[in-house]
């Protein structure tokens, strides 16, 4: 019934786009309900491809009126696929992501679709920088949303530290600009909440001198040695520099020319990691996380900033099967590297990893209530990315990515996780009280203030309003 109601009103929202509709049964309605995580396989009653605000607007007003459901696709890059609703209407801004830059103010407005890779071609003229995420066809707005973390991190915080005003359009379909002093209790709520009870449709931010060249460290050790590793990286933790953001991977030696190919695809510990300090500081800097054991293969170096925003992308191609999920964790024992490195050889597919972000710095000196994102004193962060390619696959990956995650609780104080690896967001609500820690009950007020139907918050797998 609802399909037919749909079918038939639909023409009415078309004729109010300045954008189109893309409906099923259609070779591009396919292509768009394909998302970055192969997983996900919804089936949307069309997608509202928007050019402008007043599109969204537009939208809006429609799914009220007809009392359908909604959903908001950025960059469609969420693990969840929260970006796709089945039977309601997508909003998707995938062609709403151009990116103006103000050099001489450092302000970068991004519209609500843009990916990444839009904004470093956008900032790179200039030699500026805004502390996004490491792959590039990210959406910075769910990036944004659930916080953001990066090479620029520890240095100038998390990518939602620097926004400083957005554009929304509200569950009423109404504008609003907002920024600390205006509606400053949704600004609080869109930096790191997770759930957005509105659609951004610009993100402003602030920007840093960045580039051109910029010290990429990757170092990669055998997997026997990792322990040891692992253990001068969790001294070096303590002391490490604002100016490195760097992450630990346990996973396969990467088949590149420069590695010797005998250790391709073998089991191993790679610190991966930038600079953003002085030419040559992070050689210095990183010294003793090189020096620790002997590595496979040192490929540090200075290179052009398009080779580290590029660095990961082509771990991730689009349509494979994902499942990830995160842990926060204050310390690294002994006990929690031998777990870390014993599940990373228990994997059940070569392209999984686990994933140690070293957390702190800009990041964990901000006030932990002063923005949504919470969990500012955790010394690391874990990624489990169950990576796989074959639907045959699915419950032997999923298993270990849930497995890894119960085993991590050990070493967590309160089970805080990092709400944009939300895995299918399977524990509801609980996964966002254990993403948003001491603010979880202030989010969920500011989310019935401004979405009190739960428009926006639908399809989020974890309701905040009743
Ligand atoms: C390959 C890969 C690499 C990643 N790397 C990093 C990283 O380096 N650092 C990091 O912190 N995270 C990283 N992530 C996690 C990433 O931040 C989340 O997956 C994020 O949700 C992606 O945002 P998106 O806009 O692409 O997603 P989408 O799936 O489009 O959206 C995510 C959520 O936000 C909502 N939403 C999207 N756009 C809007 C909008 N304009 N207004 C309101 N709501 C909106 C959607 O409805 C959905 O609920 C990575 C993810 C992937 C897949």
């Amino acid at each position: 019934m609802i399909q037919t109601t749909t079918a038939m009103n639909l023409d009415t929202l078309a004729a109010r786009l300045e954008g189109r509709l893309v409906l099923p049964d259609s070779v591009e309605y396919e292509e768009r309900r394909k998302i970055w995580n192969g997983m996900i396989d919804r089936r949307p009653a069309a997608f509202a491809v928007v050019k402008s605000t007043a599109d969204v607007v537009a939208v809006v007003k429609y799914v009220r009126d007809e009392g359908l459901p909604v959903s908001v696709c950025g960059g469609g890059h969420n693990v969840a696929g929260n970006s796709l609703i089945d039977d309601g209407i997508v909003i998707d801004l995938r062609e709403f992501r151009s990116v103006e830059v103000d050099a001489q103010r450092r302000v970068v407005r991004a519209q609500g679709g843009a990916t990444l890779l839009d904004i470093n071609m956008a900032v790179t003229p200039h030699d500026l920088g805004v502390p996004i995420g490491v792959v590039s066809d990210t959406g910075v707005a769910g990036l944004t949303l659930g916080g953001g973390l990066g090479w620029m991190m520890r240095k100038y915080g998390t990518t939602s530290d620097n926004l400083i005003g957005a554009e929304v359009v509200t569950a009423q379909g109404e504008v609003l600009q907002i920024n600390e002093d205006q509606h400053g209790d949704l600004f609080w709520a869109l930096r790191g909440g997770g759930n957005s009870p509105v659609a951004v449709t610009r993100f402003d931010y602030r920007a840093y001198d960045y580039g051109p060249e910029l010290d990429l460290v990757f170092v990669i050790h055998p997997i026997e040695q990792a322990h040891e590793a692992l253990r001068a990286f969790r001294e070096f933790a303590k002391t490490a520099p604002d100016e490195i953001s760097m992450i630990a991977v346990l996973g396969p030696v990467p088949p590149a020319p420069e590695i010797d190919e005998q250790y391709h695809h073998e089991d191993c510990l790679i610190f991966v990691g930038v600079w953003t300090g002085e030419p040559g500081g992070g050689d210095r800097a990183l010294a003793p996380l090189k020096a620790a054991p002997t590595a496979i293969a040192d490929l540090s170096g200075r290179v052009p900033r398009a080779e580290v925003e590029g660095f990961f992308d082509p771990d991730y191609p689009k349509g494979h099967r994902y499942y990830w999920k995160s842990r926060y964790i204050d310390g690294l024992p002994d006990d929690a590297i031998d777990f870390f490195i014993e599940q990373a050889k228990g994997r059940p597919s070569v392209e999984s990893t686990v994933d140690i972000w070293l957390l702190g710095g800009a990041l964990g000196r901000m006030d932990r209530t002063a923005t949504a994102y919470a969990h500012r004193d955790a010394a690391f962060g874990i990624g489990i990315e169950a990576n796989w390619r074959e639907p045959a696959e699915d419950e032997a990956n999923i298993a270990w990515g849930r497995g890894v995650f119960a085993g991590t609780a050990a070493y967590s104080r309160d089970g805080g996780l990092y709400i944009n690896f939300p895995g299918f967001g399977e524990e509801q609500d609980d996964l966002l009280r254990k993403a948003l820690g001491q603010n979880y009950d202030r989010l969920k007020e500011v989310v019935a203030k401004y979405d009190p139907e739960g428009i926006f918050t639908a399809n989020a797998h974890i309701r905040v309003t009743e």
